[in-house]
């Protein structure tokens, strides 16, 4: 794989990090996922002004504007001749003698980029069949609309969920759901689609924000607004949004099964407007 480090295309055995960077020191980074489809760049636009939203929120300076990452992303997708995937961005800090203190405004970031082939990824066989999911408590930091490298809890509740069984966990606080440990929860209720609004207890979902907008184009109802786990095994659908699941349905809450056991109507019709319109619109 070719792999792209601080201006430089390498491959990936010649990448260098330093050990003194504060991506690794203190999880002081910002990243992004973007999928490609048939080539393109899904949500490309979005996913780049939340990394400049990311990165002002940390006081961190931008290594490269929205037009050089976007030029970044589309060399990588073709060094790596990338049908489909997704390309990983991370942007750090950089590297300073360890100090709590941010270092010095002149200490360059460190930006890395590599892509990861995930064929079948429109297609997945798990869209199809749902994917089961456990409530687990909240205990992740308060800013979670800052997209940090902070993942260690999501991972811990993965590997929970596989624990117990199930492909994810819903993470709940102060009694509602807050959001899957890498995506956006959403739970259908006659013919509303209910979601948790947004605020700094959630990452701002690019992949929720599109589906939002063409749930109200198709006419469809739409209440953001925290929802308990009562609400949600007793919802007729529930489905979670993600750059690299798109809209996926969940049909087991848990071990309770949601609805009919398959997926909803709302959550498939979705996925299809979803993976239809923005296909259309990639970069
Ligand atoms: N919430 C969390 C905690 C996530 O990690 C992600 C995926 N990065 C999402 C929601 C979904 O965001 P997006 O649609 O922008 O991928």
């Amino acid at each position: 794989r070719t792999v792209y480090v601080n201006g430089e295309y390498l491959p990936e055995d010649q990448a260098k990090i330093s050990v003194f960077d504060r991506g690794f020191l203190f999880a002081d980074g910002v990243y992004e996922v973007t999928s490609v489809l048939d080539g393109k760049l899904i949500d490309f636009a979005g996913h780049a002004a939340r990394l400049q939203r990311s990165l002002s929120e940390l006081e961190m300076a931008s290594p490269v504007t929205s037009e050089e990452l976007l030029a970044i992303h589309k060399e990588l997708v073709a060094r790596n001749e990338l049908t489909e995937g997704l390309v990983y961005l991370q942007v750090t800090r950089g590297a300073a003698d360890r100090d709590f203190l941010y270092p010095d405004e002149d200490t360059a970031p460190t930006i890395v980029l590599f892509t990861q082939a995930k064929p079948g990824l429109a297609d997945a066989p798990a869209a199809k069949r749902g994917i089961k999911v456990i409530s687990i408590p909240d205990r992740r930091w308060g800013r979670r609309d800052i997209k940090t490298v902070q993942l260690l809890y999501p991972s811990m509740g993965k590997m929970m969920a596989k624990a117990a069984g199930a492909d994810d966990a819903w993470m709940v606080e102060d009694g509602a759901v807050t959001e899957g440990t890498s995506n956006n929860a959403y739970i259908v209720k006659g013919n509303t689609i209910i979601t948790r609004h947004l605020g700094e207890e959630i990452l701002h979902g690019i992949t929720r924000a599109a589906v939002l907008r063409m749930a109200a184009e198709s006419q469809m109802k739409v209440e953001e607004r925290s929802f308990t786990m009562e609400e949600a095994m007793d919802a007729d659908e529930a489905f979670v949004t993600s750059a690299s699941t798109f809209v996926m349905p969940v049909v087991e809450i848990d071990g309770a099964q949601i609805g009919t056991g398959a997926p909803g109507k709302v959550a498939a019709r979705l996925r299809e407007i979803y993976l239809d319109e923005s296909l259309k619109a990639a970069v």
